[in-house]
């Protein structure tokens, strides 16, 4: 590689929002056969919306977010604050901020709301509390079939009921998705979102392969099953969480405007935050390595 071609590929990249870090990240990624994005914030836009609430236990509907929001208060996940932000929105007065919080990451909160204790979460959190939600699962499916995200809400050990919320995906992700499918590349969508949901987004956008209802610590795994099958992987993230992949990866790709850690961790950065980038980053790199050759 001479030093020209790549600063004239790095210079290039600059002018497209794509920050490069070095010759070897230009490089690396004309020799790429699999992309892996992240759903949520990469694919889609990262703000959730409340979209439902199914009270299935006699509770009003209102009580039931009442709860469910009061327990989110404190989270920090898009999950739960689309959820006190929809409860707010319908006029939901939240209890005052309960004694007892804890999130679990990937899987969801348990809170004492009025004395009551309240869980909101995927059906394998609620599995691990030891609740049998199986009532809850056939509706959790059928949000889940048009791309929401449900979650399951057991209050004081018994299932209640669920919430949903669905987020948008971005304008500009089918175009990506085609795209890297035209430099002939595969396209799989990583995410801990329930499977189904991950699959109605995944079809809405052409994509190939689903690894989903992945915990947040085992997201650089994947990356490495991929590896193994002798896949040359990039990775394509935006969160806290996606930083390890990014670093496994044969190149880590950041969107700009997520987790500053996800940068750090990253070769490549698509500052304004645009997918399509990716496949503008390989075409790059395949034009930077012809004119090395
Ligand atoms: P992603 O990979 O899409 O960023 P996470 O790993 O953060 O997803 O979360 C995975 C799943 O865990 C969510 O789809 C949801 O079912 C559950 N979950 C996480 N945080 C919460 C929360 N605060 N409230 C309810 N459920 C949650
Ligand atoms: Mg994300």
């Amino acid at each position: 590689a001479t030093p020209t071609s790549i600063m004239v590929g790095t210079g290039k990249g600059a002018e497209a929002g794509i920050l490069i870090k070095g010759g070897e990240a230009l490089e690396g990624a004309h020799k790429l056969d699999t992309v892996v994005l992240d759903k949520t914030g990469t694919l889609t836009r990262g703000k959730p919306e409340l979209t439902d609430v199914v009270a299935t236990d006699g509770l009003p509907d209102g009580e039931l977010l009442r709860l469910v929001a009061s327990a989110e208060r404190g989270s920090e996940h898009p999950l739960g604050e689309a959820i006190v932000r929809g409860a707010k929105e319908r006029g939901v007065g939240l209890a005052d901020a309960g004694e007892e919080f804890e999130a679990v990451a990937g899987g969801g909160v348990r809170a004492t709301v009025d004395g009551r204790r309240v869980l909101v979460g995927n059906r394998r959190f609620l599995d691990e509390e030891g609740i049998s939600e199986d009532g809850l699962v056939p509706m959790g499916e059928k949000l889940a079939a048009s791309g929401k995200t449900p979650m399951l809400v057991a209050v004081d050990g018994r299932p209640v009921g669920l919430v949903a919320v669905a987020d948008v995906v971005r304008e500009e992700s089918a175009e990506a998705v085609r795209r890297l499918h035209s430099l002939g590349l595969e396209v799989a969508m990583l995410t801990g979102d329930n499977r189904r949901t991950a699959e109605a987004v995944a079809r809405e956008l052409g994509i190939d392969r689903v690894l989903a209802e992945v915990r947040p610590g085992d997201k650089a795994d994947e990356v490495r099953r991929l590896q193994a099958e002798g896949k040359r992987v990039a990775m394509v993230g935006d969160g806290i969480n996606d930083a390890p992949a990014l670093a496994q990866a044969d190149v880590g790709v950041a969107i700009g405007t997520g987790a500053d850690v996800a940068m750090e961790a990253a070769d490549l950065t698509l500052v304004g935050g645009d997918v399509r980038g990716v496949a503008r980053a390989v075409a790059l790199s395949k034009a930077t390595v012809r004119n090395i050759k």
